[in-house]
């Protein structure tokens, strides 16, 4: 047994999780003057919140399943986000090629009046309807009429790690690769024990977030030994990603035989991300991966609506996640409430409270923190009031449009491709400079991994965004991945290595 140390700080909060939710409600909370400390056993977003649709929405779907409430705060957060963060979230169309037998264009039509004017919208579009020129449309010549509609698009891996810098710069602390592995109450307190690779310590805490996503319920009941106040629904969800499928710059949405929809979202430039689906998981939350069952339903959803058609053979990568979702003992795994869930336990003032975050959306991870906080308002009588709504995420100070920071990007970095600067300005906003200000050309970014890859990022990613490994760098804080071969990858970890013993050198002394 390693020797335990004691951080004699008391924070207010201490949030297990580093997923969009337990990030969101540290970023929250530290802006309003709580102290506040959080561990995630992994990287940032390496969980559920890397793994999703990467869509900013109010869910048409949920409409048919009475989701009024949720879609509301969805279809408001839509153009809340893309104020706080322009570069990393975009607006989007959707185009859904209407099949009759499936819904009745009357109850589409009525879904997307509900919709447009559910929640406030200033910049996006409202719905029309399209037909589509047989030579011209990819679709089979047999679907001729659809509806258009607006969402966005985010990079939901960086959204967490933007949320987790301005946390930091509210002062909060963030350990990640630090495990909670138990929390007791003493004395109106909480004592939580973690565990990373530099032994096992604890940290104190008034109140305790447990925002550990797929694990909420095992982390109540093995973690803290407590009864977990409600259930959870494991509901993995798959992507593939192919080859782009169509041109232009719309997604599609594809409602299948089964009722189910499947989105085809262009991605990355060169190739059209496709999901999900909706299957129950009873597995490890550490270990999902997509199914031979997944990968042939999703091929075949666009097989049916596409002319281009789709083999194995076309998939380059995939990745999956489960939903971790409050168990409303619904029957059909598509529609469990994508609502969320706040479970405070305090049973008196003498007891330090427990608040467990079950459920929710990427798009609504804000009003779930600031719902979060309001639970919390008693405990603390000096917080401040809400502000996120208007506050800008890192990177979109003094933002005008990724075209206008590409060229200012362009034109520093002497002999810089387009492409790197375009994913600069979209990971980094007009943080970008905060590596780049002391170089003029690309000899000065250091080490040349490929790609567009410079040791000049890569420390600032290990310095600033919490980067260890080479999957933290090139899967969340860029999407490299998809352009890295092995030997590439293998460089890069050399280099990680190094500057990891560098950096603990540079502890010591
Ligand atoms: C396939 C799919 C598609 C989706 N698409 C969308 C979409 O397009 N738009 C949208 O709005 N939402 C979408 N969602 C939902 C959204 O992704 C999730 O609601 C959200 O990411 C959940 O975040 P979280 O922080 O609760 O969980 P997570 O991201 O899983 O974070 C929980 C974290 O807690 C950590 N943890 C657990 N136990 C411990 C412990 N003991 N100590 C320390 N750390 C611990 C884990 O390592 C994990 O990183 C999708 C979800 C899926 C699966």
């Amino acid at each position: 047994m390693q020797e335990l140390h004691e951080y004699s700080k008391c924070y207010d909060l201490v949030v297990i999780g580093g997923g969009i939710n337990g990030i969101g409600i540290a970023n929250d909370a530290a802006g309003r003057g709580l102290s506040v400390f959080v561990c995630e056993k992994d990287d940032l977003a390496s969980h559920t919140s890397s793994a999703s649709s990467k869509l900013i929405h109010g869910g048409l779907r949920y409409l048919e399943h009475k989701e009024f409430r949720l879609v509301r705060e969805a279809l408001a957060e839509r153009e809340v986000l893309l104020n706080k963060a322009p570069h990393i979230i975009r607006p989007l169309r959707f185009i859904m090629p209407h099949r009759p037998h499936l819904r009745p264009a009357w109850l589409i039509r009525t879904g997307l009046f509900f919709y447009d004017h559910l929640g406030k919208r200033e910049k996006l579009a409202g719905s029309n309807l399209v037909t589509f020129d047989g030579l011209d449309s990819p679709l089979h010549p047999d679907i001729q009429r659809g509806f258009e509609y607006s969402d966005c698009a985010v990079d939901d891996a960086r959204l967490v790690v933007l949320n987790a810098i301005q946390a930091r710069e509210h002062g909060a602390k963030i350990m990640t690769q630090t495990q909670c592995i138990s929390a007791v109450q003493i004395e109106g307190l909480w004592h939580v024990t973690l565990e990373n690779e530099h032994g096992v310590f604890q940290v104190k805490a008034k109140v305790l977030v447990n925002a550990a996503g797929p694990w909420v319920a095992q982390f109540i009941r093995k973690n803290l030994n407590l009864k977990s106040p409600y259930g959870i629904r494991l509901i993995q969800g798959s992507h593939i990603i192919v080859p782009k499928l169509y041109e232009g710059e719309k997604a599609f949405i594809l409602q299948n035989d089964d009722q189910r929809i499947v989105f085809t979202i262009p991605y990355l430039q060169r190739f059209t991300l496709i999901g999900t689906t909706d299957w129950e998981y009873t597995g490890d939350p550490n270990h999902v991966e997509i199914s031979a069952e997944e990968r042939a339903y999703l091929l075949d959803v666009c097989n049916d609506h596409f002319k281009q058609q789709l083999t194995e053979a076309d998939i380059v990568s995939t990745f999956s996640g489960v939903r971790p979702l409050c168990d409303d003992e619904s029957d059909n795994p598509s529609a469990v409430t994508r609502d969320y869930t706040l479970a405070l336990s305090a049973e008196s003032t003498a007891h330090a409270p427990l608040l467990s975050v079950f459920g929710g959306k990427l798009t609504t991870y804000r009003k779930l923190a600031e719902a979060t906080m309001d639970q919390l308002k008693p405990f603390f009588n000096s917080m401040k009031k809400e502000w996120t709504a208007t506050a800008l995420l890192p990177g979109a100070e003094h933002f005008n449009s990724i075209d206008e920071l590409k060229d200012q990007i362009q034109q520093q970095i002497k002999g810089i491709g387009e492409a790197t600067a375009e994913r600069w300005a979209h990971a980094y906003g007009t943080r970008t400079m905060h590596f780049l200000q002391h170089s003029n050309s690309i000899h000065e970014l250091g080490q040349d991994f490929g790609h567009g890859l410079f040791a000049q990022e890569v420390d600032y990613l290990v310095d600033q965004e919490w980067a260890i490994t080479s999957e933290d760098i090139l899967k969340r804080r860029s999407k490299l991945y998809l352009d890295f071969n092995q030997d590439e990858i293998q460089i890069l970890e050399m280099y990680l290595h190094v500057l990891h013993e560098r950096r603990l050198r540079q502890n010591v002394a």
